[in-house]
């Protein structure tokens, strides 16, 4: 099986000087293509972190990081934005534009393909927004929406460029219980339709059984768990 995510021996600090502190451990961890992995830990355990390091959102400090077959360790902007291409990004708060329809906001997540027509971006932008259940809602500005069809709208977006690999920032955190369910059925569902990779952060428990894999974030050091089971240590 192809690997999708390749992490060896990650660190990551912040701050400066006096002030620098290690927040990523020598982190270690490969996941496949196509699987849906679930990470949980308490809050400033450094999986937001990571997240965003996969994501090409911050840069690699030491060890090494490969994203699709891509060494992200020393990569420049230009790299990185490029392979952002690739990625969607579903962020805690679903950080829709206030300004712009669903519509629109979905056409965001094609903004890296300048190759589309706008004719095709606006078709597929409407067909995904109709694949999560919102065909009727797709010029509704989001304070007209509630909040499970505002992370539908995000869900759209993120997916809308069919991305090999989709990170989620704890996508069900403000949502009600059935929105939650349903926002994490329809990833699962698209994206074993499309064949793509998930990495998902989560302190929600009652949407783990979508996972292939569960792994724990703790103190920045990474171990893997079994629902059930007692946490072992990666090392
Ligand atoms: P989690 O997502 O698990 O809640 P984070 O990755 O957001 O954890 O944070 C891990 C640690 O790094 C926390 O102690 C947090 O305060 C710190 N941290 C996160 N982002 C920054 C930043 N931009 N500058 C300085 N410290 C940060
Ligand atoms: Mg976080």
């Amino acid at each position: 099986m192809v690997i999708a995510i390749s992490v060896q021996k990650l660190d990551h600090y912040f701050g400066q000087g006096q002030l620098r502190r290690q927040v990523l451990f020598e982190l270690k961890l490969a996941i496949n293509t196509g699987e849906i992995v679930i990470m949980t830990g308490p809050s400033g355990s450094g999986k937001t972190t990571l997240l965003t390091l996969v994501g090409g959102l911050r840069s690699v400090q030491s060890g090494s990081l490969q994203v699709l077959g891509q060494e992200f360790r020393g990569a420049t902007p230009q790299q990185l934005t490029q392979a952002r291409k690739h990625h969607g990004y579903i962020f805690q708060a679903h950080n829709l534009h206030g300004s712009l329809t669903a519509l629109q906001n979905v056409k965001m997540g094609l903004e890296l393909h300048r190759e589309l027509a706008p004719a095709e971006m606006k078709a597929r932008s409407i067909a995904m927004l109709e694949q999560v259940g919102l065909g009727e809602h797709i010029n509704y500005y989001p304070d007209a929406l509630s909040g499970g069809q505002k992370q539908r709208v995000a869900i759209a977006r993120a997916l809308v460029n069919r991305p090999k690999l989709v990170l989620a920032d704890e996508p069900t955190a403000a949502l009600d219980r059935k929105s939650g369910r349903d926002v994490v059925n329809l990833m699962q569902a698209l994206a074993k339709e499309q064949g793509c990779t998930i990495l998902l952060v989560t302190h929600d428990n009652r949407i783990l059984d979508v996972a292939d894999r569960i792994i724990h974030m703790e103190d920045g050091i990474l171990g893997y768990c079994q629902l059930n089971q007692k946490l072992e240590s990666s090392y």
